[in-house]
């Protein structure tokens, strides 16, 4: 594995050398307005000279007055998009003169390559690992698509306000999971990346942008633009104490106060890295052919626990709080972690801005006052 330095004219190889290698290169791109995910073919499709301005309930795009590259955090959308598809097909079912035709839907054979993925989203990968491939029942749509995709991982040189990675620890740094990581450097008039390799994969395509290797200078380069990104993480979160905050207040008042806000959109769970829930549809048509479909749900949605035409979570305070124990508590139980990066998503595409470390600090508060 190697440590290079490459410059504006060898990076900008990378994404075509992705291509060439039979990868659909997936990365950051401004459509709309948005900082999202889609494919990309080269630099320019890069957000460069853009950053965001994000809080609980806003987000705008700002110029930079640089050519950064990668000088934003995250939008909305997550590489979950890609490797479980928000709509997946499993089965079709066709008429031929034998009878019906039940055929299972193949798996997707394009390889992905995921280009600046942040150190929260590939922790988040790694909780999704767990849930689709590590247990009794694996998801072979997931597992293959993950198995073959490629990461190249960016540490993080700017923090969002709503950013709470290193409280969870999953950032800014990326300490694993990826193929290449990039730190970029932006001095003066100087525009350079830190590329490292983490796998061999990664090592043949760190070898192809050439570049000369780091020096001790360079790493101390790359960490005070990780320890400055630290220092300016918008957001903290008790994640030691979270699991007895949770459980020990299942009847606090701040889940009705919640209640009043939460609209139930679903938002939260949509933008989430690693919620996984999904539901099952079959569909016909006229011409009496049928799928099978699966598609995200969420634990907001009256329907999620509809039992005997009855919702076993009918409130909207009970439904945020099935959402915020599950994730930051009995996630523990379930998974042995929490299920929470600290990306933000969910603080940021609130429409009304509801806060996960603000009510957390609003629960353990309300505790206090109820002793
Ligand atoms: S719960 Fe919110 S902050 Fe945590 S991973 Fe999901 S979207 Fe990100
Ligand atoms: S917490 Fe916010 S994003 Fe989540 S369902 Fe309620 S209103 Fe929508």
């Amino acid at each position: 594995m190697s440590s290079r330095i490459v410059d504006t004219v060898r990076f900008d190889a990378l994404i075509p050398l992705l291509a060439q290698r039979g990868y659909t290169v997936i990365g950051p791109t401004v459509h709309e307005g948005v900082i999202v995910l889609d494919e990309i073919d080269s630099s320019e499709d890069l957000p460069i000279g853009w950053t965001e301005s994000s809080e609980a309930g806003t987000y705008e795009l700002v110029e930079r007055g640089d050519d950064a590259y990668f000088g934003f955090t995250i939008g909305p959308i997550t590489p979950k998009t890609y490797l479980y598809p928000p709509v997946q097909t499993l089965l079709t079912i066709t008429h031929a003169e034998t009878g019906l035709v039940f055929a299972p839907q193949p798996v997707d054979p394009r390889r992905y390559a995921f280009v600046g993925v942040r150190a929260c989203e590939i922790a988040a990968m790694g909780i999704q690992d767990r849930v689709f491939s590590d247990g009794a029942a694996t998801d072979a749509y997931y597992t293959k698509a993950r198995e073959r995709s490629f990461i190249v991982g960016v540490n993080c040189s700017v923090a969002a306000p709503t950013c709470f990675c290193s409280s969870m620890g999953t950032g800014p740094r990326c300490t694993s999971g990826y193929d290449l990581v990039v730190t970029e450097i932006i001095e003066d008039d100087l525009h350079e990346f830190v590329v490292r390799s983490g796998t061999e994969a990664g090592e043949d395509i760190a070898q192809a942008l050439g570049g000369r290797a780091t020096t001790a200078t360079d790493s101390l380069r790359v960490n005070a633009i990780i320890t400055d990104t630290e220092a300016h993480m918008g957001r903290t979160f008790p994640e030691a104490e979270a699991y007895d905050i949770l459980t020990k207040n299942l009847e606090s008042p701040v889940w009705d106060s919640i209640a009043e806000r939460c609209l139930s959109c679903t938002n939260c769970t949509l933008v989430c890295p690693t919620c996984f829930c999904s539901t099952v549809d079959d569909i016909t048509d006229l011409e009496g052919t049928a799928a099978r479909t699966r598609s995200w749900d969420s634990c907001f949605g009256l329907d999620f626990t509809n039992l005997h035409g009855h919702s076993v979570r009918s409130s909207p305070g009970s439904r945020y709080r099935q959402w915020m124990t599950h994730k930051l508590a009995y996630w523990y139980d379930q998974f042995g972690s929490s299920g929470c990066v600290g990306c933000g998503r969910c603080i940021t595409w609130c429409p009304v801005g509801i806060d996960i470390t603000a009510e957390i600090v609003n629960l353990e508060t309300q505790s206090k006052v109820a002793l």
